[in-house]
């Protein structure tokens, strides 16, 4: 995995109003996500997990500008080097068009998210003719032609329109229209939940084989930690808008800190009955609670069988407690203190 950065993006929030109750003066706001920081590394796969409504897919739409972040900063790197943050510029909606093509999104559902009413060739070369990235004719059949092949189309297939494919080869359209950018990033927003387990894995690895083929660094976004831990070199795990755990992939499954994701890997079906009978599971009690009204303290209290007094009223921040390993819990001392 390469270290150097190419992403930073610090203390995001996004905050959506919500409608307040009749006579209400007081505006109500659903915090989708509150106070993220991560830094993506050039060639990894960062993935980003949680429950549905943690704000993980939130996360991956204001990177992209798709919404305008409440607070917080996105910087892409410009050069080569990552030494400083003069390395970097601070994008926002206008800058955006300027780094539009290499920042790319598959999305979730690829019968929605392709236009019916457009041949493949159409969709697959709709934003190099935007981004005035192929002249036209011959040259943009023939690359529209190579990138079908790459994701395991047909080239002949080109003048078909999305409803004549299965799901799983219009995902691999989705795919298309993307990796045909030569994008330097691409966040994958649950790129396969759409899709029958049969067809995951192929695109699961169809993703990996481009990401080596073409240099790229991917923001994988999923519910499931299982698709996950195939794809990611470092994981993080979001609970109601906020990170409470990020580390490498291997030592999350092995060793994980926090009360929130042991829960999460706990409740991983295992396909060995021996191996389930033995193992002590330890389940999530409850549900979400709602991100417009969320706890006072550190957001997982009223689920925590490890909660203390501490925990209603102090909201614990994300901090590098072993190397590589941060987590927000008040389990574990601050290294620093
Ligand atoms: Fe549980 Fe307290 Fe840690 Fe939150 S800070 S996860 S409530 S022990």
């Amino acid at each position: 995995m390469a270290a150097s950065a190419i992403l930073r993006v610090e203390k995001l929030k996004k905050y959506f109003p919500v409608k307040s109750l009749p006579f209400s003066r007081k505006r109500s706001f659903l915090k989708a996500v509150d106070d993220v920081t991560f830094t993506l590394h050039a060639g990894e796969t960062l993935g980003i997990v949680g429950e549905s409504g943690c704000g993980k897919t939130t996360v991956g739409r204001t990177i992209m500008r798709i919404y305008e972040p409440t607070s917080g900063q996105c910087w892409w790197r410009v050069g080569d080097s990552a030494e400083t943050m003069e390395d970097f510029f601070c994008y926002k909606n206008a800058q955006m068009r300027r780094i539009r093509h290499q920042i790319q999104m598959i999305f979730q559902d690829p019968y929605a998210s392709l236009n019916p009413r457009m041949t493949v060739q159409d969709i697959i070369s709709e934003g190099l003719k935007a981004n005035g990235l192929v002249s036209g004719g011959r040259e943009m059949i023939n690359t529209v032609a190579d990138i079908m092949e790459k994701v395991g189309l047909l080239p002949e297939y080109m003048k078909r329109y999305p409803h004549e494919f299965s799901g799983g080869q219009r995902q691999r359209i989705g795919i298309a229209r993307v990796i045909v950018m030569r994008p330097k990033v691409v966040i994958c927003d649950e790129p396969v939940s759409a899709l029958d387990v049969s067809v995951q894995a192929q695109i699961i690895n169809l993703l990996e084989d481009l990401r080596s083929e073409f240099g790229l660094t991917y923001l994988f976004i999923a519910h499931d930690l299982s698709v996950v831990k195939h794809i990611s070199d470092r994981i993080a795990v979001m609970y109601l808008g906020k990170i409470v755990e990020k580390t490498d992939t291997d030592r999350l499954f092995e060793a994980p800190l926090h009360p929130y994701t042991q829960g999460l890997l706990q409740a991983i079906p295992v396909p060995d009955p021996h191996q389930r009978k033995s193992g002590h599971r330890m389940l999530i009690a409850g549900d979400i609670p709602s991100p417009i009204d969320p706890p006072e303290g550190c957001r997982f209290v009223k689920r925590c069988s490890k909660a203390m007094d501490r925990c209603r009223v102090e909201t614990p921040a994300l901090l590098e407690v072993r190397e590589g390993h941060e987590v927000a819990c008040f389990l574990y001392p601050n290294p620093r203190e």
